[in-house]
């Protein structure tokens, strides 16, 4: 009602009453009217400005914070503080007017609500997010299925509930605040896993901002798919795949290489097959040509000895070698193979020792109308090297060239220095083997060190061979850690072939001590033959065997002698010169080359088996001609034994060895025969003379001769040895020599032998007085005769009559 009108007011919900039906009213202090109603408390605010009064509805809820929309009839008072009050349904609201309309307010703005998934939280409900009430709760976990999350909010300001506005952010999603107007709910839809910060901010139903900001930490945790442990166990898959994945293809690639390897054995057995197969075939051809031909002869020789006798024994000895080379060759190139082989090192002059394998080839070459020729750069060149192993390669390479090259062929042997770079130990030695010969198609180049292989593999071709050679060739130089190649044609010609050897060797300093030191220390020693006589001795030990060398090539003199470090050793240059010296020095063997200017080998034999001085020397042969006829020739000449060139050391000196020892058998042969020794027939006297020559029994008669002479003067007691030389027509050295050498005696020693033996002989007749006994022996001295009879016997002459009384005397 207007005082000044007295006019009545109708307001109702349509001028911003939130009900018609009011229960109760009540004044404020400031003027303003409070009512409560069905919907709420209202309060009508009085305003006076120019234009006159003003009343403005304000119209608080239970969003308010009222308890209730809904007031009761009746329930209402102003309190004595200006507070009013009024009651409702729920109970009862009690609030300062003033502070409720107040301006300018920064209400308090709260979480009130949490939803997840549309669904109201409460403390310790069953989804278990709130443990304590939401006013209290600072943070929330969230986990991946509570994907809708509502948050509720109210501010505190009750001047204008419906006025106050809100803005809020959700830090993590939201960049900006998000105004809300008066909405006061906020809603987040699949938060990704996380933790963000809601936060909260409020207005006053004018505008202000409040400045207090509601905060709640929220954590969505991730599925368990995505968990850190879910990562680790991807994490760990993932290395699993990877490791079993390398496994994978490492065991595949290993299969793979095994699968390879199995073909790769497969391929190399089956290609071994064909080899074994293809070297059955060569190796049983090689067996079976040499064996067919041997067994063939035999029976020629069995059924027609006189045609075939000469002919066939060299065809069996040149096949049985053939055999025994090809096996030793095997067995050397197995040995090689199997690592079993080793360098056997001696220091010395290389270059001497190449000449002489050189020159042992010579006469063959010759005997072939071959030409071969030693070059050489150097004069000396002192290293370690394996003789045998040289002897084994250049003879492999040189009978090769002299084998494929026809008549009126050259064959040359160079020798050059190289330096081995990195190695200032070592020098290199080139050896080149050049033939003018039929060469090597160039196809085969390649495989011509392959064992077995034979550039001409067919049945018929000329030159025999096994294909060994050259591969066991190549072993050997590998073993010296050196190279072997080939050349056909040699550059610069246009037929023949060139085989290359390098050999890095280990020098030495020619201190004098080399291991072939009679090579070294040869010394020429004028004093046991006449002027123009050359002999040299090994050293001066007398004792030693005295052996005579008769060969016309210096460098084989050279390593010859260096095979013989313990003989004396005397040298002649040709078989005239030999034969001179022989008679000169009577040495204990002979040594002799065959072919030989003047004289040669089988002359030389000759003239020495008939000669009395030098008929019970031993005589070798050196020859490079080892066919049957020469040596049937050298041994009908009386040669003891025979030796091919190049020879091996070891055969040669076991071969000497053999002659001294059966010349020492048949010392006591020779006394028996005499009468002067009647020693037991040891194994070894049996032997020796079972192998005796016809120059041998030849020896029996000049013991037996010499026997004769000193028994023919018996009783001259002033017969003397010099009397006796003179009767053999000897010098006293040589007949010493001769006697030595046949029975282990010297003349002097021979003669009183002798005269003993005819002493005891009339001894055992007791009708013999000892004086007479000395006169008859040549003895006119009979203390004398006793007293070396004593010396001799251990027994005075009349003791030894006493033990060996005749028996029919008795
Ligand atoms: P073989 O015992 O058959 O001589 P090698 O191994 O010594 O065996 O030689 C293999 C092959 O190489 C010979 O059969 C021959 O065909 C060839 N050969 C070797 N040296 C010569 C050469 N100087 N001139 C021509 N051919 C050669």
């Amino acid at each position: 009602m207007d005082k000044t009108s007295g006019d009545f007011f109708h307001l109702t919900t349509k001028d911003g009453l939130p009900n018609d039906v009011v229960y109760g009213i009540l004044a404020d202090s400031a003027g303003n009217i409070w009512g409560s109603t069905n919907r709420g408390i209202f309060c009508l605010i009085h305003s006076v400005s120019k234009t006159g009064d003003h009343w403005q509805f304000r119209n608080f809820t239970k969003t308010d914070g009222l308890q209730d929309d809904e007031f009761n009839t009746g329930a209402y008072a102003k309190l004595a503080n200006g507070n009013l009050a009024f009651g409702g349904v729920n109970g009862l609201n009690i609030f300062n007017p003033a502070e409720v309309l107040v301006a300018g307010y920064s209400p308090g703005v709260f979480i009130t609500d949490i939803l997840v998934n549309n669904e109201a939280l409460t403390p310790n409900d069953k989804t278990g997010i709130l443990q304590q009430s939401i006013e209290q709760t600072k943070s929330i976990t969230l986990n991946w299925l509570q994907d809708i999350l509502t948050l509720e909010f109210s501010s505190l300001d009750f001047t204008a509930p419906g006025q106050n506005k809100y803005r809020y952010q959700l830090a993590g999603v939201d960049k900006d605040w998000v105004e809300s107007g008066n909405r006061r709910t906020a809603t987040y839809l699949h938060l990704p896993p996380g933790n963000y910060v809601f936060k909260v901010q409020g207005s006053n139903s004018q505008g202000i901002w409040s400045d207090k900001i509601a905060e709640l930490h929220i954590t969505v945790l991730p599925p368990w798919w995505r968990s850190w442990w879910a990562y680790l166990c991807y994490a760990l898959l993932v290395g699993l795949c990877i490791w079993a994945y390398l496994r994978f293809t490492l065991n595949r690639a290993r299969l793979k290489a095994q699968l390879n390897f199995e073909q790769l054995e497969a391929k190399r057995v089956k290609e071994l097959d064909t080899i074994k197969t293809q070297l059955y075939t060569n190796i049983t051809h090689e067996f079976r040509t040499p064996l067919t031909i041997i067994l063939g002869m035999a029976q020629q020789i069995v059924n027609k000895p006189g045609e075939y006798f000469n002919s066939g024994m060299d065809m069996i000895i040149r096949n049985g070698k053939n055999l025994l080379k090809l096996v030793n060759e095997m067995l050397d190139l197995s040995k090689l193979e199997t690592g079993k082989m080793s360098l056997q090192l001696i220091n010395g002059d290389m270059i001497n020792f190449l000449r002489y394998i050189a020159e042992s080839f010579h006469s063959l070459a010759e005997s072939q109308h071959k030409q071969l020729h030693f070059l050489s750069d150097i004069d000396t060149l002192h290293v370690a090297y394996d003789p045998e192993k040289i002897r084994q390669i250049v003879s492999n390479l040189l009978s090769n060239a002299l084998k494929f090259t026809p008549e009126k062929g050259n064959i040359y042997i160079s020798v050059t220095e190289y330096t081995v770079t990195g190695r200032a130990d070592k020098i290199g030695l080139v050896i080149k083997v050049k033939d003018t010969g039929i060469g090597i198609p160039e196809s085969q180049l390649q495989h011509i060190f392959d064992r077995f292989y034979q550039s001409d593999n067919s049945h018929t071709r000329k030159a025999e061979g096994t294909g060994i050679g050259l591969a066991l060739t190549k072993e050997l130089v590998k073993l010296m850690e050196g190279e072997i190649t080939v050349k056909s044609p040699p550059s610069g010609s246009n037929k023949g072939s060139e085989f290359t050897v390098s050999l890095p060797l280990i020098k030495v300093v020619d201190t004098g001590e080399a291991d072939d030191v009679p090579l070294l220390k040869i010394s020429y020693d004028h004093t046991t033959a006449s002027e123009n006589k050359t002999v040299i001795t090994n050293g001066h030990n007398a004792t030693n065997p005295l052996i005579l060398l008769v060969e016309d090539n210096a460098d084989v003199v050279a390593y010859t002698a260096s095979c013989l470090p313990d003989y004396r050793l005397a040298v002649g240059k040709d078989g005239k010169e030999g034969f001179e010296i022989a008679k000169e020095i009577i040495p204990d063997l002979i040594i002799t080359d065959v072919m030989m200017p003047f004289v040669d080998g089988f002359e030389l034999c000759k003239l020495l088996r008939s000669d009395e001085h030098t008929s019970h020397i031993p005589i070798i042969m050196l020859t490079a001609k080892a066919d049957i006829e020469s040596r049937l020739q050298g041994l009908s000449t009386g040669a003891d034994a025979y030796l091919e060139k190049p020879f091996n050391k070891e055969e040669l000196s076991i071969r000497i060895n053999k002659l001294l020892e059966l010349r020492k058998n048949l010392q006591q042969y020779y006394l028996k025969k005499a009468g002067l020794a009647d020693v037991a027939q040891s194994p070894a006297i049996l032997a020796a003379t079972s192998e005796m020559t016809l120059s041998d029994k030849r020896e029996d008669e000049f013991v037996k001769k010499v026997r004769e002479i000193i028994e023919l003067h018996l009783t001259e007691t002033n017969f003397s040895v010099e009397q006796l030389c003179q009767s053999v027509f000897m010098s006293y050295s040589q007949l010493n020599r001769k006697l030595d050498a046949l029975t282990g005696c010297s003349p002097n020693k021979f003669i009183r032998m002798i005269r003993f033996n005819k002493a005891k002989e009339l001894l055992k007749d007791p009708s013999n007085g000892i004086a007479s006994v000395a006169m008859d022996c040549g003895y006119n001295d009979p203390g004398y005769f006793a007293r070396i009879f004593k010396q001799e016997h251990g027994v005075t002459p009349h003791e030894w009559r006493m033990n060996n009384k005749l028996p029919y005397l008795n």
